[in-house]
């Protein structure tokens, strides 16, 4: 691998956005970037009957097959080159790492280019989430975390995002995340929920974004059959992008990054608060929940005597009664270390008297139960730095 571009990414200077992604080469186009006229028209231009895309979809989506072997219902003749076209490979191992006694799982992956991306499976109670990227890299340059640190490489295709989520998927039917428990060996874990919580700015990379929300919520063979209500768009606050979704008609649930109620810290830890204050963003939050009827989530990085004073719990919790009961909930999350940062996670003293304060303002609060954090896997670690 060592004759592949190496991608370059700058680290960008505290405050700096970065929408417009370089451009780079794209990957090949892959059955998951098409809708299913497109799949048909794909398979036809290659010289095949059009039902041989659903045959295909099915491998993919369903069955979660990569091996021609295992296609017996595709032509002997020209199998293979078909597969080879249609589900070209996307992603490459590079590692794999398990922490939280195996119910968490942190994947590296290479794209066709070079560039690395990471995605977490995490087993909990009845459900098993996935944290996929949506960017190699970010360009929103929030300072506590790694991944806004590198800068962006680029955009990920829509195939390129749903491949992880498939990858998950084999992953769990080979017997991942099951550990000694006799129930979940019986019957294969499912990956029941996805959050774009991985690297990136999944509403910076819109289109790619909604296309692979539509492969994971399409019903089997067309797409893996999930539920919009298990899938989680987090995001910054791009305030166009979030109303643009909610038009979307799908309902998933949505995530906003706050980490601070006033926009003077704010402009600080998310950079993109001197485009679109704390109001503003709460704003779009709350049509959000108006136009889809989902409850919005907010997370809030707890970071020691930075963003955890009391007088902060009691202006958001202030600022969300304001906009209505019953619409959003908030989500503190105990710091994970960085590399090279100094801010350090709130005492359990801080973070009880916050959630406390949230609590008595009416705004149901829970801590993240945060995973993989010795692996780099936990939020805001996750920077594919290759050791
Ligand atoms: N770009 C999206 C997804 C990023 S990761 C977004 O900003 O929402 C998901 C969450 O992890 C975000 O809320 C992000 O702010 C948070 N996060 C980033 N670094 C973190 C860190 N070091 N500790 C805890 N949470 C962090």
């Amino acid at each position: 691998m060592t004759d592949l571009p190496t991608p370059s990414t700058r680290r960008p200077v505290p405050g700096q956005l970065t929408f417009a992604a370089p451009r780079r080469g794209k990957p090949p186009q892959h059955l998951a970037d098409l809708d299913e006229a497109g799949r048909k028209a794909a398979v036809e231009a290659l010289g095949h009957k059009g039902f041989r895309a659903k045959q295909l979809s099915t491998h993919y989506f369903e069955r979660f097959v990569s091996d021609p072997a295992e296609m017996t219902d595709l032509p002997a003749a020209g199998r293979a080159e078909l597969v080879d076209a249609m589900l070209p490979r996307l992603l490459t191992p590079v590692r794999s790492l398990e922490a939280d006694d195996g119910r968490t799982i942190k994947q590296v992956w290479r794209l066709f280019d070079g560039a690395l991306v990471e995605s977490v499976l995490m087993r909990y109670p009845g459900r098993v989430t996935m944290c996929i990227s949506s960017q190699a890299g970010c360009g929103m340059n929030c300072p506590f975390c790694a991944t806004g640190q590198e800068g962006l490489t680029r955009n990920l295709t829509t195939a390129e995002i749903v491949e992880q989520v498939v990858a998950g998927a084999r992953m769990l039917r080979a017997g991942a995340l099951a550990g000694g428990d006799d129930e979940s060996r019986e019957t294969p874990l499912r990956v029941s929920n996805v959050v774009f919580m991985g690297m990136g700015e999944a509403l910076a990379n819109y289109r790619q974004a909604v296309n692979a929300i539509h492969r994971l919520i399409d019903p089997a063979p067309a797409g893996l059959g999930m539920s919009a209500r298990h899938l989680t768009m987090s995001t910054v606050g791009l305030v166009p992008a979030i109303d643009k979704l909610a038009a979307e008609g799908i309902p998933v649930t949505l995530a906003l990054s706050l980490h601070a109620p006033d926009d003077e810290l704010r402009n600080e830890l998310v950079p993109i608060n001197t485009r679109w204050t704390v109001d503003e963003a709460l704003d779009a939050a709350y049509r959000y929940y108006e136009t889809t009827g989902q409850r919005v989530s907010i997370e809030y990085a707890l970071i020691r005597d930075i963003n955890d004073h009391a007088w902060r719990a009691d202006l958001l919790g202030e600022k969300l009664r304001a906009r209505g009961a019953g619409w959003v909930h908030v989500n503190p999350i105990p710091l994970n270390p960085t590399p090279g940062s100094i801010w350090t996670s709130s005492t359990p003293a801080a973070q009880q008297e916050f959630v406390r304060r949230l609590e008595a303002a009416g705004i149901p609060t829970t801590i993240r139960d945060t995973r993989g954090k010795e692996i780099d896997g936990a939020c805001g670690q996750l920077a594919a730095v290759e050791v």
